[in-house]
């Protein structure tokens, strides 16, 4: 496995790659990596020639600076674990290799940015589209894999890739879980024990409201359900919202719609945990 820092050093390995007829396939990660984000490895690895994994922690979509601060930095495990599961280059440039002038780049994702995350963090969605454009341009990798646990992120990415005419097939990975159904999440590492046994709530309550929205309840009843749940214990609630998972628009129900899914967030302590699970409809 070979470790680029400059752009100019992965764009020549990519030349050689191309040369030789390789698919590549890109994994955009922020490092800390867990079982969630070697999914996308597997996938990527499975469906192309040669897999790419950018590690960076991108400073434009942190609204808070304490969370961009505190974010886990396991470089060394990252590289041993990419290794053991055959991705073939880490790209993990320095903040001044990809932004090397203040960008004043403003995107603009409409009705994708003004509902649940982007609420609750101003300028998060704007970071994250520059951060994946610039990745997209640099490697122009023939897919690239984003996982399920970020949903309202692959939302904003699809639309990216149609607005900007990027040729990259976007692949939405399944959220990996731990075996009490918490999502694995880099941030999960900063929970104390308690809280960590705690944050099983924010799955559980996306289960049970599955389980009453397909019986026909009504959002706002489960909502109501879902909170006073969350009052006993040391979580607090950010959001639950049913959504229509094409345009992530708020919904009331089921009825009518073929891929909903249900979202969450909220905070543990000082760390904010979200979640969602999609709810295919049948009827
Ligand atoms: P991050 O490093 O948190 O920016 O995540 C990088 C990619 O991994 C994003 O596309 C995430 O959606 C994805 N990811 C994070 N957690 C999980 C998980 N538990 N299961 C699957 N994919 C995940």
């Amino acid at each position: 496995m070979q470790l680029f820092r400059q752009i100019k050093h992965l764009k020549a390995w990519l030349k050689s790659m191309r040369a030789q007829g390789a698919t590549i396939g890109l994994v955009p990660t922020m490092g800390a990596l867990h079982d969630g984000h070697l999914s996308l490895v597997e996938n990527a690895r499975k469906e192309n020639n040669a897999v790419v994994t950018s590690i960076f922690v991108n400073p434009l979509q942190f609204n808070n600076s304490e969370d961009l601060h505190k974010y886990p930095n396991t470089f060394e495990e990252d590289i041993a674990l990419l290794e053991s599961r055959g991705n073939d280059v880490v790209f993990a440039p320095e903040r001044d290799g990809l932004y090397p002038t203040k960008t004043r780049l403003v995107l603009n994702f409409d009705n994708l940015e003004h509902t649940m995350e982007g609420q609750f963090r101003p300028g998060h969605f704007n970071g994250v589209g520059i951060v994946v454009a610039k990745l997209l341009n640099i490697v122009q990798p023939d897919s690239a894999y984003f996982g399920q646990k970020d949903l309202q992120q692959f939302a904003v990415v699809q639309r990216l890739v149609n607005d900007l005419s990027f040729d990259v097939q976007l692949r939405c990975i399944p959220t990996v879980r731990e075996p009490d159904g918490l999502a694995l999440s880099s941030r999960n590492r900063r929970l104390s024990i308690s809280d960590r046994n705690e944050a099983t709530i924010f799955y559980a309550s996306l289960k049970r409201g599955e389980e009453l929205i397909k019986q026909g309840m009504k959002v706002e009843t489960v909502r109501q359900e879902v909170k006073d749940f969350f009052k006993k214990s040391k979580a607090e609630l950010e959001y639950f919202e049913l959504i229509d998972t094409w345009t992530l628009q708020k919904i009331d129900g089921i009825k009518g719609k073929k891929s909903v899914a249900l979202c969450i967030a909220g905070y543990l302590g000082a760390v904010r945990l979200i979640d969602n699970v999609i709810i295919h409809n049948e009827y």
